[in-house]
């Protein structure tokens, strides 16, 4: 195989990418030309503040370029009648009672599409310049050794996934691929223990955990996806507009009840098996999820799992 034209991190700003820009950074893999994060433009603070500080602390005085790359606002496009709508994955009730769920657009729109049209600018070839074959870029994507089964190739000759962690070796047992835990731990040792969850404030595949924590802890965040999702009650603007309202009623909560009455406060199986077993022998927020443990990751979703 041919030496790739460049070396690009898809910067999803969760536990597993922002692992991959330190261990760069600190030599420990291979130098990046790039890091790109895709941009709702409908994610919480803290992601926003994350990022920043990693391209100040981390990526900047490592040479490692951010590019913040968007292709719109989710949400100001969904309430927008003049927008097209690439749909969010919305739980439905349906005119007879039955559930139903849209169709998941949103990390192809909003996600994929302009992180390659990224990669094709830094490879010198934007669309519709064809990209010469045999010329790619390596795009690093946060996998760890728990969810080896996420590890997926992009299907894009220009852009060939490739999965560093899963070619660490795991300190702790000496087995090949780091786990979740591992960068984790890792994060923790350097200063980067406070790594939140990204995906979009309203995101209808939140977990109840992290439902709560919007409503406990952000408050101003949790109204605004309660609004939204009162908004979208009839389905997206644009649709309504052109005549083609949805059938049934659409809700942010897989309970199909008004985000603000769901019952969010509901502690499930799962969340109690993981209180149970988390490695560092403390109640760690971001495992006490029903959902996924981080938010949306561009290229293997990890938030699909609380649909399921
Ligand atoms: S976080 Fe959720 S709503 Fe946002 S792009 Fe990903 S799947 Fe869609």
């Amino acid at each position: 195989m041919t030496q790739p034209a460049l070396r690009l991190l898809s910067l999803g700003a969760g536990v597993q990418s922002t692992t991959l820009a330190l261990l760069s950074a600190a030599g420990d893999l291979p130098k990046l030309d790039g890091a790109i994060f895709a941009d709702t433009g409908w994610e919480p603070a803290a992601v926003y503040r994350h990022l920043d500080r990693l391209e100040r602390e981390i990526l900047q005085p490592a040479g490692i370029r951010l590019y913040r790359v968007a292709a719109g606002n989710i949400r100001d496009d969904a309430l927008d009648p003049a927008h097209r709508f690439a749909s969010m994955p919305l739980f439905i009730r349906n005119p007879d009672g039955g559930d139903g769920m849209t169709r998941r657009q949103c990390t192809s729109e909003y996600k994929l599409k302009p992180i390659k049209r990224q990669a094709r600018q830094l490879l010198g070839y934007p669309h519709p310049k064809p990209v010469p074959r045999g010329l790619y870029a390596e795009q690093w994507i946060g996998i760890s050794r728990d969810e080896i089964g996420r590890a997926k190739d992009s299907g894009i000759q220009y852009l060939r996934s490739s999965f560093p962690l899963l070619d660490l070796t795991d300190a702790a047992d000496g087995r090949e691929g780091w786990t979740r835990d591992d960068c984790l731990r890792y994060l923790r040792a350097n200063g980067w223990e406070t790594t939140p969850k990204s995906a979009c404030i309203g995101c209808p595949f939140h977990g109840n955990a992290q439902w709560r924590r919007l409503r406990d802890e952000q408050p101003g965040e949790w109204a605004d996806a309660v609004e939204f999702d009162r908004a979208i009650r009839a389905g997206n603007a644009r649709g309504n507009a052109l005549g083609k309202p949805l059938l049934g009623e659409a809700y942010l909560h897989r309970s199909r009840k008004p985000l603000d009455q769901a019952p969010i406060d509901r502690v499930t199986a799962h969340e109690w098996a993981q209180r149970q077993t988390d490695v560092f022998g403390q109640v760690a927020d971001a495992e006490l999820e029903d959902g996924d443990p981080d938010g949306c990751s561009p290229w293997s979703c990890r938030s699909g799992r609380a649909a399921a």
